[in-house]
This record gives structure tokens, C-alpha cells and sequence, in this order.
């Protein structure tokens, strides 16, 4: 058992089999994204008793894999689940930082409401990643641009087949060391305009980061990657075409006369802990930010009149990634190729420096772990 400041136990059952040195450094040396995960899971169920209330218990670090589960769990027929993102970073003197974890906490906490699914106390979600890095902390890279990627998820675990919010739940953490997640140095990505694919609607589930979004998502993908892209952008068909976000990334729009301008979050787009830190960063610089509808044919005639200087998309996964190109069923969209002196890669140096701990933190976004 490990005590912690949120007063829960956390019970230990570490692995008999840990990953050898060898083979740890073997990945580490080329991670990628997603591919490898580290020995370790952290668990907390959930579950509602006689008298009607809900509660977690059993917290817990265990051996990483398979996952025991009844065929008629919720999660495998009704999707009802949710997911966080968000990354450890090792810096030069060895700690492990996280950044901004109470806001995946929060969000986290807003995709559970809306999938009917228990909130879990945001010390609670930190708690569970500094005790999964603490037994799996060999595995956060070093190398510049690495880090390891943080997937906290839950699911409704109850063997039920009625449609109603399970009573039986489970939110666990499993870790992956990532690398650059496009691959290969940084360059301007080309992106997928989806015509045909919407990815939310109005009152539907766009803002949480559910795993049905993303299922929705894949067809729109496909068709990205047969035309050579390898993200999608999204548009809402329902008011005028206007700009969404990507598949797994927000997206901004810089103009010539400073403006920085990404879409308003309107219940369709994620709340994304990037986007956010990018309108804070630019703010502090001085640059107007505005947070409002931006319409596919407003992109259009600001290229066609020059006032467009830059276009980029933001995650945690790839940070921040210059858009060079929209491709579209009759043409495509180019956008003027700001180059190393841009506002996306001033504001990129800025955040990795925050992140890996070489930039001050001004707005105590570090979290140790
Ligand atoms: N939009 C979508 C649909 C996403 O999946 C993500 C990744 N979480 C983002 C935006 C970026 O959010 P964040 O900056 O919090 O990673």
C-alpha cells in the first residue's frame, strides 16, 4: 500500500516479468507513438451499492495486461467510455513533470458527465499517474521531443444489456513512451478536407473525448490517407461550412496583421490543453487572439488575398505542426510557408521549453510527479 496526499491507497501487485534493460532502451531508442507500453496499469473501480450510492475503491497498480471482462459489458456494445491524453516529461536533472494534468482532469471530468459516467476527484486522476510513473518511471524518455504519452481511460465494465449508465465501471492508466508522433523531422503536414464526414453535431458528443468520436472519425481518415494525407479536418455542415478541428488536433489561423484566430468552442470541438495554452502564450505576447467562427470560405479568399500568413494544428500528442497544405476533392488550399521565424514554431520552442523545463513556467503549469 502507498499512502499520498489525496488519502487513498494505492495497493501494489508489481509484475514478476519486468521489461529487461536491454529491451527498454531498444525501444527507447526509436519509441514512435503508441507502439509500446510500459509494465504497469493503474486501476480504481467503481461501483454503486445497496443504498444507491456510487463510490470508488480498490485502487491500485498492477501487472500491464489483458483486461478480464464479462461479453456483455456495457463498454463493448453501447461504447460507453472516455479517455484522457496528456505526457510525462523527464528533465535535465532527472524529475518527471506533467503538464497541465488538473485540466485533463477537468475535461476528463466533463466527457464523463456527458457519457453518463462517474466523475473522479481530479487529486484522484493525478494521484493515479504519479503512482503508475512512480513504479514505470524508467520508461520516461529523455531524448529532445520525447516523452511518455499518459492514456487514462474508463469504461463501463457492468455484464448488463439494457441501455442505461452501467453501475459497474473501471478508470485505468496505461503509459507509452512516445516519440515524434508524425515521424521524422518536423515539416508542414498536409491535411484532408472531409465533405462527406461530419464528426459531431449540435448537443451530440463532439466536446468529450469519447471513443465513439473517434470511431467516426476513421471512415473520414481513410479517405485522408488514400489522397495522401495524414489528418482530417472537419467542418460543420450545419453553419456555413464553418472550421471544426482535426481528427485529433485543434486548429489556428494566423493573419498577416497579427491575428491569431481558432475556432470558438461551440459543444462540436474538444477542449483542447494545447489550444488553450497557445491562446495564453500568444496573449502574453502581445498578439490579438480571437476565439470566434472562421468559415471554409473564409480560409479560401484570405488565401486568395494574401491576408492568411500561417495555418497550424496543436495537441498534446504532436504539439504544435505547421498545416502546408488543405487538400480537397477539386483542388487544394496552400498555405504560405512561414518557416523557422513563424509564430507556430516561436510558440512551439516556447511550450516544449515549458514542458521540458528549459522555459520558465510562468503560469505554474508543471505538475511534479
Ligand atoms: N481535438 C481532438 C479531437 C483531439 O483528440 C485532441 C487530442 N486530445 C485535441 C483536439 C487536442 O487536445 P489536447 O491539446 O488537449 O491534446
Amino acid at each position: 500500500m502507498t499512502q499520498n496526499a489525496v488519502g487513498v491507497d494505492f495497493a501494489q501487485r508489481l509484475t514478476e516479468n519486468p521489461t529487461t534493460a536491454e529491451r527498454r532502451a531498444a525501444i527507447l531508442e526509436d519509441p514512435g507513438f503508441g507502439n509500446y507500453f510500459t509494465d504497469h496499469t493503474a486501476v480504481i473501480d467503481w461501483s454503486i451499492d445497496a443504498e444507491g450510492r456510487g463510490g470508488w475503491h480498490q485502487a491500485r497498480i498492477e501487472p500491464y495486461g489483458p483486461i478480464a471482462m464479462d461479453p456483455a459489458a456495457a463498454v463493448l456494445h453501447y461504447g460507453q467510455e472516455i479517455f484522457e491524453g496528456l505526457k510525462a516529461y523527464r528533465h535535465a536533472d532527472g524529475s518527471v513533470w506533467t503538464f497541465r494534468a488538473e485540466a485533463n482532469a477537468h475535461r476528463f471530468n466533463r466527457s464523463a458527465k456527458r457519457l453518463a459516467l462517474p466523475e473522479l476527484p481530479p487529486e484522484l486522476f493525478v494521484e493515479s499517474l504519479r503512482q503508475l510513473v512512480s513504479v514505470d518511471k524508467e520508461w520516461v524518455p529523455s531524448g529532445e521531443g520525447e516523452a511518455l504519452y499518459l492514456r487514462p481511460f474508463m469504461i463501463a465494465t457492468e455484464a448488463f444489456l439494457g441501455v442505461r449508465p452501467a453501475r459497474e465501471v473501471s478508470y485505468r492508466v496505461i503509459a507509452s513512451p512516445a516519440g515524434n508522433y508524425f515521424g521524422g523531422a518536423l515539416k508542414p503536414v498536409s491535411i484532408w478536407l472531409s465533405e462527406h464526414f461530419a464528426r459531431a453535431g449540435h448537443g451530440g458528443t463532439g466536446e468529450a473525448k469519447c471513443g465513439g468520436n473517434y470511431a467516426a472519425s476513421l471512415a473520414a481518415q481513410l479517405e485522408a490517407e488514400a489522397n495522401g494525407c495524414k489528418q482530417v479536418l472537419f467542418l460543420d455542415p450545419f453553419n456555413d461550412n464553418a472550421v471544426e478541428e482535426l481528427g485529433g488536433m485543434n486548429i489556428f489561423f494566423v493573419f498577416t496583421d497579427g491575428r491569431l484566430v481558432t475556432p470558438a468552442l461551440n459543444g462540436n470541438i474538444l477542449h483542447g490543453v494545447t489550444r488553450d495554452s497557445v491562446l495564453q502564450l500568444a496573449a502574453d505576447r502581445g498578439l490579438t487572439v480571437e476565439e470566434r467562427k472562421i468559415t471554409i470560405d473564409e480560409w479560401r479568399a484570405s488565401v486568395a488575398d494574401g491576408t492568411l500568413a500561417e495555418v497550424f494544428a496543436c495537441g498534446t500528442a504532436a504539439v504544435i505542426t505547421p498545416i502546408g497544405e488543405l487538400k480537397t476533392a477539386d483542388g487544394s488550399l496552400v498555405s504560405p510557408d512561414a518557416g523557422p521565424e513563424s509564430v507556430a514554431m516561436s510558440i512551439r520552442e516556447q511550450l516544449l521549453g515549458i514542458q521540458t523545463g528549459t522555459v520558465e513556467d510562468l503560469h505554474g503549469w508543471l505538475t511534479r510527479l
